[in-house]
């Protein structure tokens, strides 16, 4: 087998919050326990989420947690992250993008927002708005002149990709198992912007497949969005990646854990006099088991444990008491 590399991949968007924190941890673990190398690369391509300071508090966290990146262009006399707004700059993303409009695979689509927001109040009207509302295609039919001379007006536009229609599409992910999707409700995702930025969807399939990564580690919230990251790889005939979902984190009344929740980020139970190894030890047992009865680790030691096999399926709780209890250990 070839060398594992995994990748952390973060928004700048907000505060490290312990899913965060759980989902680099793993990354880096699944690379470590076999060797392999650990990525940490900025998703920064929605300008409109950027978050002043978050940059910061995930070098920083990272840092802290021991989590360091294996690679990565050179910065300030160190090995910086990867960053695609730089990467997005040398017109990276662009290039595939056309790449898959010459093969049929992707088209230019100059619909503008009030017909955009048409789509949806079709579907609402005919099914009390439960249906997925998914792009009509509309301007996958437009002639290579009216193409040409919309691009040559200056029409603002965005780059879709071609879904298919029919037939079902079915992924694997190494805790969740088999999940196939009716191909009907894979939208045309909106692969790079009127703004000429990628969507965070379409950079992140360019990289992981340029970048080498084996493993994709990352929160369930992405589960429902792999199917369509799938023909993207079929489209340019790269190998899918394995993929490692990880369960959500509820608080104790059993309700997803939000990056809101302010006392649930690193920085919070760090400024609450939690130290940085319990932390650590504590994220890792949430939502994994190891073998035997050891419940207190040190990083070296969960390198050397680690093996997402023994990943849960089912939700975590985020548990203040049993935190306490380790911050105890240490
Ligand atoms: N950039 C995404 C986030 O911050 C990560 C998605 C992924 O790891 O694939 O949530
Ligand atoms: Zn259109």
């Amino acid at each position: 087998m070839s060398k594992v590399r995994t990748r952390f991949a973060p928004s700048p968007t907000g505060r490290m919050h312990v899913g965060n924190l759980r989902t680099a941890l793993y990354t880096y673990l699944i690379a470590k326990h076999e060797d392999g190398d650990f990525i940490l690369r900025i998703e920064d391509t929605d300008q409109e989420r950027f978050v002043e300071g978050a940059l910061d508090i995930i070098y920083r966290t990272l840092k802290e947690t021991g989590l360091v990146h294996d690679e990565g262009p050179d910065k300030d006399g160190g090995v910086g992250p990867y960053v695609q707004s730089e990467r997005n700059a040398q017109g990276l993303y662009l290039k595939y993008a056309e790449q898959l409009i010459e093969q049929g695979d992707a088209y230019y689509c100059f619909c503008d927002k009030e017909r955009l927001e048409s789509l949806k109040s079709k579907v609402s009207d005919e099914d009390g708005g439960t249906e997925i509302v998914v792009y009509d295609k509309h301007c996958l039919h437009l002639s290579k002149e009216e193409i040409e001379a919309n691009l040559a007006a200056g029409k603002p536009h965005v780059i879709r990709f071609n879904m298919p229609t029919e037939g079902t599409t079915t992924f694997h992910d190494e805790i969740y198992g088999d999940i196939t999707v009716p191909n009907e409700e894979l939208d045309d995702l909106i692969l790079i912007k009127s703004d000429g930025y990628p969507t965070y969807n379409f950079a992140n399939v360019v990289d992981d497949h340029l970048m080498g990564i084996t493993h994709v580690v990352r929160g369930n919230e992405y589960l429902s969005s792999a199917p369509k990251y799938n023909k993207i790889y079929e489209a340019f005939g790269w190998d899918v990646p394995i993929y490692v979902h990880c369960p959500l984190i509820t608080d104790e009344n059993h309700k997803k854990l939000s990056k809101r929740c302010g006392h649930s980020s690193y920085e919070d139970l760090i400024e609450q006099g939690f130290v940085t190894e319990a932390v650590v030890n504590y994220v890792a047992l949430l939502g994994w088991s190891p073998e035997g009865n050891q419940e207190i680790f040190s990083l070296e030691e969960l390198v050397k444990a680690f093996d997402f096999h023994r990943m849960n399926k089912s939700p975590a709780v985020f548990d203040l008491g049993k935190l306490k209890w380790m911050n105890g250990e240490y």
